[in-house]
């Protein structure tokens, strides 16, 4: 989260990202643990394997112009 503070991109309990993936900053998209994204109604910051995957999957799609909302699978 350093490096995107110091690049001006918006923290918010990490990297602030919309519910596809983009930072405050265009074109700058961001995934996993370092991110924070909306979530019913509020923010969470998951920090598991599974989340890392699924959201980085579905940014990846978005990246490419899927425009996808993630949404977080229940995990225990
Ligand atoms: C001890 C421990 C146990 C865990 N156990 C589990 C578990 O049982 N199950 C589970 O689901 N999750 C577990 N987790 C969490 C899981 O490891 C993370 O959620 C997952 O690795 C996040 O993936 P990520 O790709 O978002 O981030 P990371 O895996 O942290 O990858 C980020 C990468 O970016 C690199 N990086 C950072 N800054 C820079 C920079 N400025 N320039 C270039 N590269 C940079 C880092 O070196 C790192 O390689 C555990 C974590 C820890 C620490």
């Amino acid at each position: 989260t350093r490096l995107a503070e110091a690049a001006g991109i918006a923290i918010d309990n990490g990297i602030a990202v919309d519910a596809q993936g983009r930072t405050s900053v265009p074109h700058v998209w961001a995934a996993g643990d370092c991110t924070s994204f909306p979530y019913r109604g509020t923010r969470i910051r998951l920090e598991s394997v599974p989340n890392a995957i699924d959201q980085a999957e579905c940014v990846a799609d978005n990246i490419l112009g899927a425009g996808r909302d993630y949404v977080a699978q229940p995990w225990f």
